[in-house]
């Protein structure tokens, strides 16, 4: 059979090739899906943890996939080997499932687009790879490490830009034959993409979230498959969001100057150029300056740092969901309904400058979220989390899980609701305390007051405990104020001032309160006290006696 030269070079560069770009297009067919749904992806690289930034990435492709009644899909690019980080795969499928990002498709699952792990993939690549040989689309770069190193010295000194371009790209200017040779010869290389473009065109471009950009043209002959015969980030993307029918390429804003080359390698495959939308990076205010959320300087980088501090992983999908949709804050607010799945994502109500990072709002939804949780639920929810992450608080509650439960819901009737937890870490400490075996443990803040005063007001409360019928939380706060009054203590400054006391009800009160939690600030006491019982109080207030 005939082959042309550009035919053998391509069999050279990918022997194993034996279908078409046109099987490719049949086995991998146009979805069934309505007109406006979109098809969209997360593709992490699985070099370590779930970056919070990535995090927020797709879950703005999910959700949009979602309210479109779309497919949203999980694609692993494992194609750079060095980077890679052992088990991170798992990890990263882990941590989506855990902030429920509802994948529809994809690694893990299947689906009528895989292999969904570019590792997996080369028969595709391979293949269009070799028509764009056939076509002289691309071509062998034989160029060393040394040589791509000097031509960049003479760039910088020439205040030119780097990069393999123009007259920089000197095996594009090679023969078939003498690139057939080298291969032959055994000489190591690349294959790179043969670019037409000129540097000083601009290009039109329409991103979903940033609007109409001009950019410029790409020209460099950038690298399609590398040493190692994996493809690059670069092609790998074309090649899949094509085959894979993604409409919507929703990826961070870091890409953005890459879609030049991205628009022109869709252009010369003859694929139709997919939407693209670039999420802003995530900032952070570092001491005024603001800077990327940093993997290496910030531990709430990493969506891990939630999962362990115990933030319902609601609250951080409110929180981004915030600083996604400008108008979102309001939706749930008027609607006081905090289900994102009954709030429509949209492009154009997307902020554009970096979205800042605020640990405080976090704090604050995931204090309402936690405030607003069943309490079933929630002592559900604390005792896997617990289990997890904190030993000391998952002992406590199997002590008594009912005392638990009940603790959980002091103050939520109150007529200023009592909100004392932002994540469940904060739990432990704000508790303990009520448990028998944890407060005998407990080292008492530091008072002022003396000793005789403390075992004064401590007989005092007791006597007066021992002697009375059931609490009556109605009435129990101004029985307290009589009877203290009778040891000196003022019902006011009025009172205080008249009649010469050294001390005010207040005192009284917070002498009770450290006697039977050993600190300053507690729960209300009449609550501790009806849940510890008569005869743990009666202990409490001996041991201060
Ligand atoms: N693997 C790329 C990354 O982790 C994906 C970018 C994209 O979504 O296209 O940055």
């Amino acid at each position: 059979m005939f082959m042309d030269k550009y035919e053998q070079l391509a069999k050279l560069i990918c022997p194993d090739v034996n279908i078409t770009i046109a099987d490719l297009e049949t086995k991998f067919p146009p979805r069934n899906l309505n007109e406006n749904a979109k098809v969209t992806r997360f593709a992490p690289s699985p070099t370590g943890f779930l970056h919070t930034g990535s995090l927020f990435a797709s879950f703005v492709a999910s959700k949009l996939a979602y309210d479109s009644n779309g497919v949203f899909y999980l694609r692993i690019e494992d194609t750079d080997t060095k980077r890679e980080v052992k088990d991170s795969i798992k990890t990263l499928v882990e941590q989506l499932s855990l902030f429920n990002i509802k994948i529809n498709e994809g690694y893990g699952i299947g689906g009528n687009y895989g292999p969904y792990i570019q590792s997996e993939r080369s028969f595709i690549y391979n293949t269009v790879i070799y028509d764009m040989i056939c076509k002289g689309l691309a071509y062998p770069c034989f160029c060393s490490q040394d040589e791509l190193d000097k031509v960049r010295e003479i760039q910088t000194a020439n205040k030119e830009r780097p990069g393999y371009y123009g007259k920089y790209a000197k095996c594009r200017n090679l023969t078939v034959d003498e690139a057939i040779s080298k291969i032959k010869n055994g000489e190591p290389y690349v294959v790179r993409f043969k670019s037409t473009g000129n540097f000083e065109n601009h290009i039109n471009f329409h991103d979903q979230i940033r609007g109409d950009l001009n950019l410029s043209e790409n020209d460099l002959d950038i690298v399609i498959r590398k040493s190692d015969g994996l493809p690059t980030y670069h092609f790998a993307h074309v090649c899949d969001d094509h085959f894979m029918h993604t409409t919507d390429v929703i990826r961070g804003e870091e890409w953005l100057p890459s879609v030049p080359i991205h628009v022109q390698l869709f252009k010369a495959l003859n694929f139709p150029l997919p939407n693209y939308a670039h999420v802003p990076v995530i900032m952070k205010n570092d001491n005024g300056n603001r800077r990327k959320l940093s993997k290496r300087l910030d531990p709430e980088a990493s969506v891990f740092y939630f999962v362990e501090k115990g933030y319902p992983t609601e609250a951080l999908l409110i929180y981004l969901c915030t600083i996604a949709n400008s108008n979102y804050e309001e939706f749930r607010l008027t609607t006081n309904n905090d289900n994102i799945d009954d709030f429509k994502l949209s492009y154009d109500k997307f902020s554009l400058d970096g979205a800042l990072f605020d640990l405080e709002k976090i704090n604050n939804i995931s204090k309402d979220i936690i405030f607003k949780t069943p309490i079933d639920t929630l002592v559900d929810k604390v005792i896997n989390w617990a289990k997890m992450y904190d030993n000391k608080l998952f002992d406590l509650i199997n002590i008594d899980t009912e005392m638990f439960k009940k603790i959980m819901n002091f103050g939520k009737e109150d007529l200023q609701p009592r909100k004392d937890y932002y994540k469940y870490s904060d739990i432990y400490e704000h508790i303990n305390y009520m448990y028998k075996e944890e407060y005998d443990n407990l080292i008492c803040e530091e008072t002022n007051y003396d000793k005789n005063l403390i075992s004064k007001v401590c007989q005092l409360f007791k006597n007066d405990l021992l002697s009375k019928e059931p609490i009556n939380k109605d009435t129990w706060f101004n029985h307290q104020k009589d009877i203290a009054r009778n040891i000196g203590f003022a019902y006011n400054k009025k009172d205080m001032r008249d009649n010469n006391f050294a001390y005010m009800f207040s005192d009284y009160m917070a002498i009770i309160r450290l006697s039977l939690t050993k600190r300053k600030n507690a729960f209300d006491l009449v609550d501790i006290i009806t849940t510890i019982g008569i005869d743990e109080v009666i202990r409490r207030l001996d041991l201060f006696i």
